[in-house]
């Protein structure tokens, strides 16, 4: 099925309006993660495609940004309405152009992109400004657009993502240029069709497909843009921070993460065992928030590796078409490699196997797909890089903790600082531990509960800046003040 790729199969960047050929004429080729196969191809946008997009951009702009709060708000619930009718067909394509269980994308991932939409249209709606009155003037804070903006994206939840950021943009009145992942193109090109479809006015929205290292290089070095909102590694953003520096570009970071999991003795153990499964190996592990370092109090540690080793081992990996597999395939054959070598470097560190470690072949269409079995690391220890580095794959450590001071050493104790669970029933146990952990983001007792007027980022190396409800909108708006005098 050739679901939303134009005709000849080759996936244009979306710019003032129009679906337009790469300036260069350059493309990649795009696969198919759970057959290996290459399927079609994306453009490759070179600096020139990237500047025609800003002139798009800046084209466009003054009129979006004065139109009325409720117009914009309209116009986003026509995009939120474009994703709702094409919802099917857009999750078939996530799936395909990811390895994600199909499932998952029509459940939640293409559902989200709706719901960003509809929520940042209720919240630019529902926004206001502050006054401060006083014997020499009264001061009104405007909150102005910066004019043009880009976003840059991963393949991990490529529409998810896509529209997180795109969404409080268009809502605050900027033009932009967004880059999703070269990996994952499809469903961002879907967006722009939709975009089309409802005749969104050409140029607010403008879509450029590419390498990162040259199409996202280009959209951070263009001079007139002045603001980027950037989720992706953390490598990747220390490049496109020091880039951005000496042009005083305000930039918003979200990157990777190594979330601790701290299980106390005390916890309901079938909800935890349930949720952690989920929190280990959702998405194949390629969830920013997955907990990857599982530290268990010791009494309870024997009790926790028999279950969740048996459940794991249980945990079905296939065809993402499949409603009844529980993991598709990893996103790229590099990216295999690079959670396989993760891998046989902890056995080298002298860690244990307990499951999985491996690739996996999985009979027919997808015999020659990218899949690693969902694998448990024990006794890594805590400065090993299977403890340290985002593997960002279906791989997890295990390692028993003696009370909570330890644990929340333990969970403290890497560069990154992104999302933490802790399974306890001891209130007080566990606000120490979320006053103590250092990440921007706490669950007690549950995993991925998200709720969108909330600050969501990183500590540490996981980030700079806060996403969600308000901080989206405040990174897309200029505070000005004006001083009416007495
Ligand atoms: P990358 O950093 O490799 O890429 C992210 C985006 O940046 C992609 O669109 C990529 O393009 C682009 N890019 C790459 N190099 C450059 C460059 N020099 N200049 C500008 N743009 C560039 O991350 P991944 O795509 O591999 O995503 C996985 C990472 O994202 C993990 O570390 C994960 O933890 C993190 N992440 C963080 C989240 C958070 O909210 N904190 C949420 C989700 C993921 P291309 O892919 O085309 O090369």
């Amino acid at each position: 099925m050739s679901v939303g790729i134009q005709k000849d199969n080759r996936i244009r960047s979306f710019i003032d309006g129009e679906f337009s050929e790469p300036a260069e004429g350059k493309w990649l080729d795009n696969y198919e993660p759970a057959t290996g196969e290459s399927y079609s191809q994306v453009a490759n946008s070179s600096s020139a495609d990237v500047h025609n997009a800003v002139l798009a951009a800046e084209k466009a702009c003054p009129t979006w940004s004065r139109l009325s709060v409720d117009e914009r708000a309209g116009w986003l619930h026509k995009i939120a309405d474009g994703i709702q009718s094409r919802l099917t067909e857009l999750a078939i394509a996530e799936s395909r152009d990811s390895g994600k269980p199909l499932k998952l994308a029509l459940d939640m991932e293409i559902p989200r992109a709706v719901q960003n939409f509809r929520f940042f249209a209720g919240m630019i709606t529902g926004s206001s400004t502050s006054a401060h009155d006083s014997p020499s003037g009264l001061n009104v804070t405007l909150e102005q657009p910066w004019g043009v903006g880009a976003t840059i994206s991963p393949w991990n939840l490529p529409l998810y993502l896509f529209t997180w950021k795109v969404a409080p943009a268009l809502a605050a009145g900027n033009c932009l240029v967004a880059k999703p992942s070269e990996m994952t193109p499809l469903t961002a090109m879907m967006l722009g069709e939709i975009c089309q479809e409802i005749g969104l006015p050409s140029g607010v929205l403008n879509i450029v497909q590419g390498a990162g290292g040259k199409t996202g290089q280009a959209i951070v070095e263009h001079p007139r843009i002045p603001a980027i909102s950037f989720t992706g590694g953390t490598v990747t953003g220390a490049k496109i921070a020091t880039t951005a520096a000496p042009h005083f570009k305000k930039v918003s970071l979200e990157l990777g993460g190594k979330n601790p999991n701290l299980i106390f003795a005390d916890c309901d153990f079938d909800k935890m065992l349930a949720t952690t499964m989920r929190s280990s190996f959702q998405n194949q592990g390629q969830i920013c928030l997955c907990g990857s370092r599982i530290y268990i109090e010791r009494s309870l540690y024997p009790t926790f590796i028999d279950a969740f080793v048996e459940r794991t081992k249980s945990w079905k990996v296939g065809d993402p078409n499949d409603e009844s597999v529980n993991m598709g395939a990893v996103v790229s054959a590099a990216h295999q490699q690079k959670i396989l070598a993760a891998i046989e470097q902890a056995k080298v560190d002298g860690a244990k196997i307990l499951t999985g470690g491996e690739a996996l072949k999985i009979p027919g269409r997808c015999a020659n797909g990218w899949f690693v079995a969902p694998t448990i690391i024990e006794n890594a220890g805590q400065a090993c890089a299977a403890n340290q580095s985002e593997i960002f794959g279906p791989v997890v450590t295990v390692q028993p903790f003696d009370g909570i001071d330890q644990a929340i050493e333990l969970a403290n104790g890497v560069q990154y600082g992104l999302s933490s669970t802790v399974w306890t029933t001891n209130l007080d146990r566990a606000m120490k531990v979320a006053r103590e952990i250092q990440s921007g983001v706490v669950w007690i007792n549950g995993w991925l509960i998200r709720d969108l007027r909330t600050p969501f980022g990183g500590m540490k190396n996981s980030g700079v800046g806060r996403e969600g409800g308000l901080e989206s909108l405040g990174f897309w708006q200029q505070k000005k003040n004006v001083c009416i005098c007495r």
